[in-house]
């Protein structure tokens, strides 16, 4: 029993006990009720004035249901009993008077408005923008319900314009991590600006009517007549990206330093790997040690039959030529394994090759085959294969550390090709406009920009040669049998799971530890050098305080928290109120930006903290900057849907389009990084002025 119900016990035995049952009768008696009478077999829920204490507990120990807690009124006792005609009878037989018939049974109310009113939800507009774009206007809104636990909630918004025309469109419910978030569409197609909003739900409830507000609803800079830009006219590969830095170097010497990264990658590079057999039957994979490039493309490999009894497992390497002389038994029959042979390479020739059973030919005999050559698999026959040395450009008049840093790179995900385009663009129009345009002259005297276009050279000179859904490094970090040929295009580490912050091995949710996920975070935080050249940069130049990390596709602008854990979905710590509102002002700014160039509008859902807008992920580098280094580090996904206007959907537009989109993208978020820049130099004069 609760210390509560104990206490209601005991209250109602001193209820029972101490009011006096020799009380005096003549309390006064109220007026007598109306004649209460039940039809055969009708309940009802009565209140009765009992006569005595001694009534009381006759009724209780004949287990009467007592409805309420009874009270005692000028002497006599009150109680609601539910009683049939019968028991009505027997009750004022016994003295008992009906004072309040409370219910009946046939009185049934109305379940169903009853039920909607006890349940019906409240409903609030999270968000309400409306824009116009290529002549059309649209329509997004958010609304959270109260009804969190509910899944078949549906909810309904409706719009009116000024002249009075109205639609309707149903929101599709959000839940991220097992837990609700809210109700929205896409962005709907409206005839005209909408002044008027309401959502109304399943359940009955409704919000109230909001006036949506212009989105992004900020003014770009205009752009002054003569402004140079339209830089980029192809696609360029890491050679292509190596040789525009240098170029640009040379061009403008008093406002570029090319800065090398410290950490060289792998290179465009792997292993050299054959099949000894036929890997659908019987078969050893051997692997080269070396790279293929480093002198074992080509080398070749065999199995032999001794053709002597009581021969032990044998090897020559002569001539890059493996020869494998099999085991036999006393008659001279082979006895080699799939196992011996692995096991056997493994063992005798640790620098050279490895070798491990294919999947499914775990100990059976092993064939006289081959021979077979080793061959890394890269078509790229053109491009380096030594280690590569990731270049940031850095830009500015003074270039000493005294200004404001920003920082823009790209390229961390190999497949995403648009991306350098658009950090090389806002490169070049900074410097070719530099000795044209006052704006961009007294813009660059204030700022020391860092570009890093490619982050990833090596897995992106394999997107373009190999495999073009490349989006990792080429770093193979697999044991065993995920080392098989047959999965190639699904090693390397993505970088931006990377990162030491909200990591993979610190909980949190969006990367794996699977070598050949496509989130796979590596084998330790900043395990990789391209990761850890971010982190190099950064630290070296303290005086960077805001960086964007653009990747594609999608249309997004994030900021962190970029990463939760699953258990109860748990953020990062959430910037402060401050923060948020100069992360929001700021993303208006530029994303007002980016549509002045081809009218593109970034939507407001799509705007906001990464792990709300898009997904969690775990060890990115924006939080590792954010965090870690107290740099205001901000994502773009460039690559916005475009309106098919003849199916009335977005269309995703994805990592490689046709070049004309991609150059679109450039221009845009190019125009989107110079706004970036200015958000810089205002926030570092805002704070120069409070010191003063
Ligand atoms: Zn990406």
């Amino acid at each position: 029993m609760s210390s509560r119900a104990r206490w209601v016990a005991v209250a109602t035995v001193l209820a029972l006990t101490v009011v006096p049952a020799a009380l005096p009768a003549q309390a006064a008696a109220p007026e007598d009720p109306p004649a209460l009478t039940l039809a055969s077999g009708e309940a009802a829920l009565v209140r009765f004035r009992l006569p005595d204490e001694a009534a009381l507990q006759r009724l209780v120990n004949q287990g009467a249901d007592l409805a309420a807690r009874p009270r005692n009124q000028a002497g006599a006792v009150l109680v609601d009993l539910v009683v049939d005609d019968r028991q009505l009878a027997e009750l004022t037989g016994q003295g008992a008077v009906p004072m309040q018939v409370i219910q009946r049974s046939s009185q049934r109310p109305q379940l169903r408005t009853q039920l909607q009113a006890a349940q019906a939800d409240t409903l609030q507009f999270l968000q309400a923008y409306w824009w116009t774009t290529g002549g059309k206007t649209f329509l997004q809104t958010q609304v959270a319900t109260t009804a969190t636990d509910d899944p078949d909630v549906e909810i309904t918004v409706t719009w009116r314009t000024a002249d009075g025309t109205t639609g309707s469109f149903p929101l599709v419910r959000f839940e991220d991590s097992g837990e609700y978030q809210y109700h929205y569409t896409l962005p709907r197609p409206l005839p005209a600006k909408p002044v008027q909003v309401t959502a109304t739900s399943s359940l009955g409830g409704a919000s109230r009517a909001v006036t949506p507000a212009a989105w992004p609803g900020a003014t770009p800079p205009a752009t002054p007549s003569g402004y140079q830009k339209d830089f980029v006219d192809a696609y360029m590969t890491p050679v292509d990206v190596r040789a525009r830095i240098k170029r640009l170097a040379r061009q403008y010497p008093n406002l570029v330093d090319v800065i090398n990264l410290p950490n060289k990658t792998q290179g465009y590079r792997r292993t050299a790997v054959a099949y000894l057999g036929n890997p659908a039957a019987a078969a050893v994979v051997v692997e080269s040690v070396p790279f293929g490039d480093q002198g074992m493309n080509g080398v070749q490999v065999r199995t032999v039959d001794p053709g002597l009894p009581n021969r032990p497992l044998a090897a020559t390497y002569r001539d890059r030529v493996l020869t494998l002389r099999l085991a036999t038994d006393a008659g001279g029959k082979v006895i080699s394994t799939t196992d011996d042979v692995a096991a056997f390479v493994t063992a005798r020739y640790p620098q050279r090759f490895r070798a491990f059973v294919e999947d499914g030919s775990a100990g059976v005999p092993m064939p006289i085959t081959g021979p077979v050559r080793l061959d890394d698999g890269l078509k790229g026959t053109e491009v380096p294969k030594a280690p590569w040395t990731v270049q940031a450009l850095r830009i500015g008049k003074v270039r000493d550390g005294s200004k404001p840093g920003v920082l823009a790179y790209s390229q961390e995900h190999a497949r995403e090709w648009a991306t350098p385009l658009v950090t090389l663009e806002f490169a070049e129009r900074l410097l070719a406009n530099y000795a044209t345009d006052a704006t961009t002259r007294e813009l660059v005297d204030s700022v020391d920009v860092f570009v890093v276009p490619t982050v990833n050279p090596d897995g992106a000179n394999y997107s373009f040669n190999d495999y073009n859904f490349q989006r990792k490094n080429m770093v193979n970090h697999c044991t065993g049998t995920s080392r098989d040929p047959r999965y190639r295009d699904s090693w390397g580490v993505d970088l931006n799971r990377n990162y030491t912050v909200g990591s993979f091995f610190d909980g949190y949710v969006g990367a794996s530890g699977n070598c050949l996920s496509g989130t796979y975070a590596g084998t330790a935080e900043l395990s990789e050098a391209e990761s850890g050249n971010v982190v190099a940069l950064v630290k070296a130049h303290p005086n960077i305080g805001l960086a964007m990390n653009v990747h594609s596709y999608g249309g997004y602008f994030m900021w962190p928290p970029g990463a939760y854990k699953a258990d109860g979905r748990v953020t990062l710590p959430r910037p402060t109120i401050d923060e948020s509102k100069f992360f929001l002002d700021s993303a208006r700014r530029i994303v007002s930006a980016i549509s002045a160039e081809r009218g593109t509008v970034t939507w407001p859902s799509y705007t906001g903290p990464v792990a709300d807008v898009l997904y969690s992920a775990a060890g990115n580098s924006a939080d590792e900057l954010y965090y870690q280094l107290g740099i205001d580090a901000w994502d773009f996904e460039v690559g916005n849907d475009r309106w098919n206007e003849t199916t009335q959907q977005w269309e995703g537009v994805g990592f490689q389009p046709p070049f004309d989109e991609a150059h679109g993208e450039s221009q845009e978020y190019a125009g989107g990084l110079v706004e970036l820049v200015r958000v810089a130099r205002d926030k570092a004069a805002a704070e120069s002025s409070d010191r003063e």
